[in-house]
């Protein structure tokens, strides 16, 4: 049996949502196995040495992968657990090729780029295929069609088709309004394809995104001059919610063409996710959410988060409108805000206004939700204003504090690389007796991921916890604390963990879905 491959490409510019696009073609064929890749042009092994300004969010996985985003919505999108190895970068191909040249694995050869460095491209996607044991592999190019950085992977791909496996091309560009003459234009989408045909690659399906949706006309232009039937021509536009894509591309059959090119079964139902994404469109509430960090001029820093939010408010028919606060600005009124939360996060600056809102939210009973440095400033906060451990931090923030109340984990006393070297992915947690947390989640352990090199420093949770603090999480052998609440709180909660890294819009999290339901209260 040839293996079956969808490959989606993008042209005229970036940011047009490739990754939605593919999580959304998952979706459309939940019923298969689909392993979706994602292939990297740049030199990093993985972005978790990128910051977030340069790339978006770092995104962590089950076993301790740092990678794309674009992971975030496979899985958000497809109820996957993906892995790892699953994320191609030039850094991790060009080092495999290398460092395989070093052991003379190539016998004399001249190492080139074709073949070696495609043929450790198309060996790594099939070995994820057979090894996943597929019915579909998922490849999105990162970038646009053109780019030097990802030349590698589209001359794989020409080659994939040459060796009889089984392709769908998917192009997804960009259809422009000129609003002096009002008209949709198809010339960037007709160049796009033409720097495709240079790579030898004739897209199957084009996929176009727009303000509003393709015109007939553009279509028929598209069709005409792309090689394309009318029927293979899509139209993606501008929408609220990224979750309806899957229900637009239904009502167009891309499901069924799919079917026809991929030679497949498949009958999948949208009814429930339907629904879903009615109550994100009319929902019968609206709150205010204000999300407390540093790099809030990139909402993509955040995108697990804004989505974990929309997947509880989904359930909960709520909209939380996100107001981004700068910490790193002084003077910011809190009082319109029917919750806060103060997410994850790396450095000084900033720091002390996360401080100053977790000490607003704590005394004025506001909900107040702290993922991962959040829960650090949160421990920072009680110990500075509560235990009065006067100029208490974290060594991260001050490394000369007299206070130490949030340090480097034991294990990374010794760590000199930066990269993969946090403590990183699923762990488990073990939830104290008579709290929140355990009402919440209503079992003993959990497990959640994780990415961090400090904790609150052993030496002051008692302290801590006889001051009123309670650690309800803790890992296993109690040694480390993951999870904590405030009694007497409508909610106070925060972990060291990720759970926006685990929230599904068909099954959000539980701390987003009490957070959001506190700040009704
Ligand atoms: N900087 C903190 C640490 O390394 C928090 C990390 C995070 O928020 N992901 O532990």
């Amino acid at each position: 049996m040839p293996r079956k491959w969808i490959v989606v490409t993008g042209g005229v510019l970036s940011g047009l949502g490739k990754g939605v696009v593919s999580a959304s073609i998952g979706k459309l064929l939940y019923d298969k196995k689909i392993i979706p890749i994602k292939c990297d042009g740049y030199l990093n092994v993985d972005p978790g040495t990128m910051n977030p300004f340069e790339h978006g969010e770092v995104f962590v996985l089950e076993d301790g992968g740092e990678v794309d985003m674009d992971f975030g919505h496979y899985e958000r999108f497809m109820n996957i657990s993906a892995k790892g190895d699953w994320n191609l970068t030039s850094g991790k191909v060009f080092g495999k090729v290398i460092s395989e040249e070093r052991q003379g694995k190539f016998l004399g050869k001249t190492v080139q780029i074709i073949p070696h460095v495609t043929d450790e491209i198309k060996k790594q996607w099939r070995e994820i295929y057979d090894k996943e044991k597929a019915e579909i592999g998922l490849i999105e190019i990162g970038g646009t069609v053109g780019d030097i950085e990802n030349t590698i992977y589209f001359e794989a791909v020409r080659q994939l088709r040459l060796e009889c496996d089984e392709i769908v091309i998917i192009h997804l560009t960009y259809v422009p309004l000129l609003s002096c003459v009002g008209e949709q234009k198809t010339k960037p989408t007709q160049q796009a394809v033409s720097l495709m045909l240079q790579k030898g690659l004739q897209p199957d399906i084009i996929i176009c995104r727009s303000k509003t949706g393709l015109e007939e006309k553009s279509r028929e232009k598209i069709a005409l001059f792309c090689n394309v039937k009318k029927t293979e021509v899509i139209s993606n536009p501008d929408i609220s919610t990224v979750y309806e894509l899957p229900l637009i591309f239904k009502a167009q059959q891309l499901d069924l063409l799919l079917k026809e090119k991929l030679k497949i079964k498949t009958n999948t139902d949208l009814t429930d996710w339907s629904n879903l994404v009615d109550n994100i469109k009319h929902p019968k509430k609206t709150v205010k959410i204000a999300m407390c960090g540093k790099y809030t001029a990139l909402r993509d820093a955040y995108i697990s988060i804004t989505e974990a939010l929309i997947h509880a408010g989904a359930h909960l028919s709520i909209k939380p409108e996100l107001e981004y606060i700068e910490t790193s600005d002084k003077d910011v009124d809190l009082s319109k805000y029917d919750g806060i939360i103060v997410p994850g996060g790396f450095g000084k600056r900033g720091s002390e206004g996360k401080i100053y809102a977790i000490k607003y939210a704590r005394e004025n009973n506001v909900p107040f939700l702290g993922l991962c440095l959040g829960m650090q400033l949160a421990v920072v906060e009680y110990a500075r204003n509560v235990l009065g451990l006067k100029g208490a931090n974290s060594s991260e923030m001050d490394p000369n504090t007299k206070y130490p109340v949030v340090c480097l984990l034991p294990d990374q006393l010794n760590v000199k690389d930066k990269g993969a070297t946090m403590r990183l992915g699923a762990q488990k947690i073990k939830l104290k007796k008579n709290t929140k947390a355990m009402e919440f989640f209503n079992t003993e352990k959990i497990t959640k991921r994780f990415r961090h090199r400090l904790e609150i420093n052993p030496k002051y949770v008692e302290d801590l916890t006889n001051a009123g603090l309670i650690f309800s999480g803790t890992t296993v052998d109690e040694k480390i604390m993951q999870l904590l609440e405030l009694p007497n709180h409508k909610f106070f909660m925060a972990s060291q963990f990720h759970p926006e890294l685990t929230s599904k819009l068909e099954e959000p999290e539980i701390l987003f879905l009490e957070f959001l339901r506190a700040t009704l209260k």
